[in-house]
């Protein structure tokens, strides 16, 4: 990938942000993405006022194609644990449902998040009961998929990993210094895809620390559609946790 930059232009009242791509391509383009973020990609070398010019010529459709966006974009309500409300896992919908009873635990079944609980209004325990089933559901799939991320990147002489499982306010994953892969327990709320390429993403960390071209060239080695997999992941996130995506 070729080196980005943030910029802004005015447009009346509003502010549009953009990243700029430098391309080999002779023609400028600008796309506006289900994030809302807004992309524009620009031939090597290109005035950065001639750009400005541009971008601000577009503003309108910019506007438009963001306020599209938002207006489908789902809305995040505070978890209520309550019958009836809609919970995710690997990107598919399932209705929550609190029946009263023992033994306390949680099922996936038909369409339903069950849980069983012995005071169906003791919200703290639904709570910690349906928190702890995400934490071993996603154990076990983060297990999956780091090896089968790791049987992609081998040959490139990468140490299997060490992963844990980490909540965290603002990232899906990360990668210490050290080698340790940090996954955020939320992901196993995403589409398997999107877990896939937050996986591969970090591992491909543990050869080049950086975002640099070679960390870029050696992620779309093992994973050419990582693109549009971040896209489907920045475009769910906002009903999962409003993250940034890596
Ligand atoms: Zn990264």
């Amino acid at each position: 990938m070729s080196q980005s930059d943030e910029h802004s232009v005015r447009f009346g009242s509003r502010t549009i942000r953009f990243t700029l791509k430098q391309s080999r391509r002779k023609t400028l383009g600008i796309s506006v993405n289900p994030d809302m973020t807004v992309t524009v990609t620009a031939p090597e070398g290109k005035d950065m006022e001639a750009i400005r010019k541009v971008v601000k010529k577009r503003a309108p459709w910019i506007l438009r194609q963001q306020s599209s966006f938002e207006k489908t974009r789902p809305v995040v309500a505070p978890r209520q644990y309550v019958s009836g409300e809609t919970w995710r896992y690997l990107g598919r919908q399932y209705r929550l449902k609190i029946l009263q009873g023992k033994p306390e635990g949680v099922k996936l079944k038909s369409g339903y998040l069950t849980v069983h609980v012995r005071d169906r209004d003791d919200v703290r325990r639904i709570k910690t009961l349906t928190e702890e089933w995400y934490r071993e559901k996603a154990l076990n799939y983060f297990t999956v998929k780091v090896d089968f991320c790791y049987e992609k990147l081998r040959k490139y002489e990468i140490r299997r990993p060490v992963f844990r499982i980490r909540k965290m306010k603002t990232r899906w994953g990360s990668c210490t210094k050290g080698g340790v892969v940090l996954l955020n327990p939320e992901l196993i709320k995403v589409p398997s895809h999107c877990v896939e390429y937050v996986i591969m993403h970090e591992m491909c960390h543990l050869k080049h620390h950086d975002h640099g071209t070679e960390f870029y060239g050696l992620l779309s080695r093992v994973m050419p559609d990582w693109e549009r997999r971040k896209g489907r992941l920045d475009w769910v996130a906002c009903e999962v946790l409003p993250l940034g995506t890596p």
